[in-house]
């Protein structure tokens, strides 16, 4: 199945020009947004020419803010604090149906409405790519800094309760993405694909472990663990300095790097163990893309987002798996290159989109100056990957 990501959806507010950012104190903005008055506290992130503004919350959500929806906006000198875990909490309960409970990893905040023992595998899973995900960049460089606050995760039950919660961010699109990471609200959101609880497991006193093989058992377990990780990686990367919210992100780098990560591994006892094993959904995917390969594919995909958008389900696909590609090779034949590349991604400023012509010069300067080239150099390396 298709994994489109929900947070493409927020890039839309990209086109604004930034004409100041960041000054001290709280702000209050009220905005009418679908037909409803909210307010928002927090600290201005960036404020556009036209008039936008992007402000943080204590929550840590994000708020792309156009002058047509603003009401009001105050500002003070009171210092911005982010809510602790215990008040972050007590809102994401209020906040979400009834039923929903939560507990805390070293790094996450778990909130969920499935089993005990299926989010706690969940959370077991965000702990191992935590750690993987910062020894993997340490080793190639790059020291990343932590999150300062736990990241959270919302674990849905069914398809059901998880659409009808994701429906004011997605849309209809919330039926056919089964998971997703949040610009706004810098959260994943997924739900249990495998329906393991709905078996009757969930609730019955089977150790974790036990549990944990059930799931692993189920049809659907695969894209379950890679969705989870997929996710989670997106979320890292923007909390960690590697990627920036509201930012100009090029979705071959975004997408291409989540599916490194995410791999499955349904032999180790939780499902997943390490980073960059080769893709046994997207390598088949992309041999068949081959077949027809447009010469100029490596730009298209490079050049904007418009391949990761397209309106057949298929050519997405090909987009997907030919980002992949790309970052598998770039990772492997050009690790320096490629986070010398990522560093100068991680300087842009949010709201600031770039054009067509500035991608490609910036992939050009990154990696050998040859599109040509380094696309032949590319095709013969994914040929010898089985
Ligand atoms: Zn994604």
């Amino acid at each position: 199945m298709m994994k489109p990501c929900g947070w493409l959806a927020w890039l839309c507010c990209a086109s604004l020009v930034v004409a100041a950012s960041s000054a001290p104190g709280l702000d209050y903005v009220k905005i009418k947004r679908n037909n409803r008055v909210r307010s928002v506290t927090g600290r201005l992130v960036v404020e556009a020419q036209d008039g936008g503004v992007l402000i943080e919350d204590q929550m840590g959500v994000l708020w792309a803010i156009q002058p047509q929806e603003r009401i009001s906006h105050d500002e003070d000198d009171l210092p911005f604090e982010r809510f602790d875990v215990k008040q972050i909490q007590t809102r994401l309960l209020a906040e979400l149906p009834a039923g929903f409970r939560v507990f805390t990893t070293a790094h996450y905040l778990v909130c969920y409405n499935t089993s005990t023992p299926y989010a706690q595998w969940c959370g077991a899973l965000y702990e191992r790519l935590y750690r993987g995900f910062f020894v993997f960049w340490k080793n190639r460089g790059w020291e990343l800094e932590e999150p300062t606050t736990r990241l959270i995760a919302v674990v849905f039950d069914n398809q059901e309760s998880y659409a009808s919660y994701a429906d004011e961010e997605l849309g209809a699109a919330a039926n056919v993405i089964i998971g997703y990471y949040s610009l706004q609200s810098n959260r994943v959101m997924m739900y249990d694909l495998t329906g393991v609880d709905g078996l009757g497991f969930g609730r019955s006193r089977a150790s974790t472990a036990k549990h944990v093989n059930r799931i692993l058992s189920q049809p659907a377990a695969e894209r379950t663990v890679a969705t989870i990780i997929h996710e989670a990686t997106h979320q890292l990367a923007f909390n960690c300095g590697l990627q920036i919210r509201y930012a100009d992100n090029p979705l071959w780098l975004s997408e291409g790097l989540a599916i490194y990560f995410e791999t499955p591994d349904l032999k180790n006892s939780r499902g997943w163990r390490r980073i960059g094993s080769v893709s046994r959904v997207r390598l088949p995917e992309f041999r068949r893309y081959l077949q027809a390969r447009p010469a100029d594919s490596l730009l298209t995909l490079i050049a904007d987002d418009s391949r990761f958008r397209h309106p057949i389900v298929r050519q997405r696909n090909e987009a997907y798996a030919e980002a992949w590609a790309l970052n598998y090779f770039l990772i492997r034949r050009y690790p320096r290159a490629f986070v010398t590349y990522l560093k100068q991604l991680s300087s842009k400023r949010p709201l600031v989109q770039d054009g067509k012509e500035q991608r490609v010069a910036e992939f050009k300067a990154a990696f050998h100056g040859d599109l040509e080239k380094l696309d032949r150099e590319f095709l013969r390396f994914m040929k010898r990957v089985k």
